[in-house]
């Protein structure tokens, strides 16, 4: 492993901690947090900020980072590409090689019989694109009334419009107004949460809620369904095994399209190159990001079905694309990318180390307030359940930066779990530290809570 640069660059941490508060919009902080933490050097796990200071990354950004920060192979795949054509339209007739290339290898590596594929900048960009081209089939089928979109709540698609309409957090939604119309959302299976299904069986509730909400709008006025196949953002929760069978045998028998969102379950986060490979479905359409170029450039890659693929090619083509869309610079690092995730069995080790942090965290459910550890290969949540002083849900928001100050180790939350999701390259010794790190924090919290009960 290289050290840090020695001598840290020249930077006045403070004069741009200071600029940063005044300039920059982040998402997710309120104006007057005076927090920051400037980034500055990323080596494997390990990253550096401004101060000096080092951490562990536990959570690969923002679910990604791969293959860890730091790559030279990556950084001379980007410098290679550029030095020749750094970019260029894919509009009308207009190629580039690594576009062509890596569309070609995604096909190889697609969960199910996939045709082509459309590339954008991001995730949600491409849930936007598979959101047009699922109402451009039906459209161009006949039948121009089938628009509605079914999504989940507690699901996360990004925040363009099409994608902040699907996704099913009310925060998304609140004060955006209004929202793009004919969406509805339902109910997914949360086993660990019987309290949302009025004691039915989850599976059973869900596919019971499908079936009378295609009844109540009319399958002819639907266009399509998606969902994560593991749902990611609302803390790793995977669905019953009969689960996705079953809603694409019903959405099938009624014409109604499957987008998988597989933004972060794909390229081995979970030990596989897709979640969809385990589910037992073809999804007609897979919507992927993040771990396609480990996040060294952004590139967000829509795989589509050949069915579907051939009727929103016809005619005029598909209307509409992104500036960025087949951007060769992105298309060579995410063949580079692909590569190393290929020749260094990551997949392998997504599974064995995510098991091995997974084994860690899980004996954290003797804790009273853990209630569920969860993990598929590197993605992790630790469930807390409720605040033993006031019997109220235990807000998770307070362990990340608990844990950072403690010991270096960045974690992320969402409302009630802290969320982990390292670099697939991770060490054990790594991981036994990111465990050591939260372990240390909950426990901490347990105990005093216990203690002042039993005083
Ligand atoms: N879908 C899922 C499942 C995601 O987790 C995310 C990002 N967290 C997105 C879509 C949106 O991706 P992006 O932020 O690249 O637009």
């Amino acid at each position: 492993m290289k050290p840090f640069n020695a001598t840290p660059p020249l930077i006045d941490a403070d004069a741009l901690v200071k600029k940063d508060q005044s300039r920059l919009i982040h998402p997710h902080l309120p104006g007057d947090s005076t927090e920051r933490v400037v980034v500055v050097e990323g080596d494997g796990c390990r990253l550096r900020d401004a101060h000096g200071r080092e951490y562990l990354d536990a959570t690969g950004g923002l679910m990604l980072a791969h293959v860890g920060h730091g790559r030279r192979e990556l950084i001379e795949a980007a410098a290679g590409q550029m030095s020749q054509l750094a970019y260029y339209s894919s509009f009308h007739e207009f190629t580039n090689a690594p576009s062509i290339h890596l569309a070609e290898r995604l096909i190889e590596l697609a969960p199910a019989p996939m045709e082509r594929v459309y590339f954008t900048s991001g995730g949600a960009e491409a849930v936007d694109a598979a959101l047009r081209m699922a109402r451009l089939y039906h459209h161009r089928r006949g039948e121009p009334e089938r628009t509605w979109v079914l999504a989940r709540n507690f699901g996360y698609h990004g925040i363009t419009y099409g994608g902040a309409a699907a996704t099913g957090f009310p925060m998304f939604h609140q004060g955006f107004g209004p929202m793009m119309p004919n969406v509805r959302h339902l109910t997914p299976p949360m086993p660990f949460h019987p309290e949302l299904y009025g004691g039915e069986d989850p599976t059973e509730f869900c596919l019971r809620e499908l079936r009378e909400t295609i009844e109540e709008i009319g399958a002819e006025r639907i266009a399509v369904m998606i969902g994560e196949p593991i749902l990611g953002v609302a803390g790793v929760v995977e669905p019953p095994a009969d689960y996705w069978p079953r809603v694409r045998e019903l959405l099938s028998a009624h014409g109604i399209l499957l987008i998988l969102d597989e933004v972060i379950t794909s390229f081995g986060r979970i030990g596989r190159w897709f979640a969809a490979e385990a589910l037992g479905v073809a999804p007609d359409f897979v919507v992927t990001a993040k771990g396609l170029t480990s996040g060294y450039v952004p590139l967000g890659a829509l795989l589509v079905a050949d069915r579907v693929a051939d009727v929103v090619t016809r005619d005029e083509g598909f209307v509409g694309g992104y500036t960025y869309s087949g951007h060769p610079t992105a298309c060579a690092v995410a063949l580079e990318n692909l590569a190393i995730v290929e020749r260094e069995d990551l997949l392998t080790a997504a599974t064995d180390v995510g098991g091995h942090l997974g084994a860690r965290l899980r004996r954290l459910e003797e804790l009273p307030i853990v209630g569920q550890v969860r993990q598929v290969g590197m993605m992790i949540a630790v469930e807390l359940t409720r605040d033993p002083d006031t019997g109220e849900p235990l807000s998770a928001e307070w362990v990340p930066p608990l844990v950072r100050e403690r010991a270096g180790v960045i974690v992320r939350n969402n409302p009630n779990a802290v969320l982990l999701s390292p670099p697939l390259v991770m060490s054990h010794d790594e991981a036994d530290r990111v465990a050591a790190a939260v372990a240390d924090v909950l426990t901490e919290r347990a105990t005093r809570s216990t203690r002042r009960k039993a005083l």
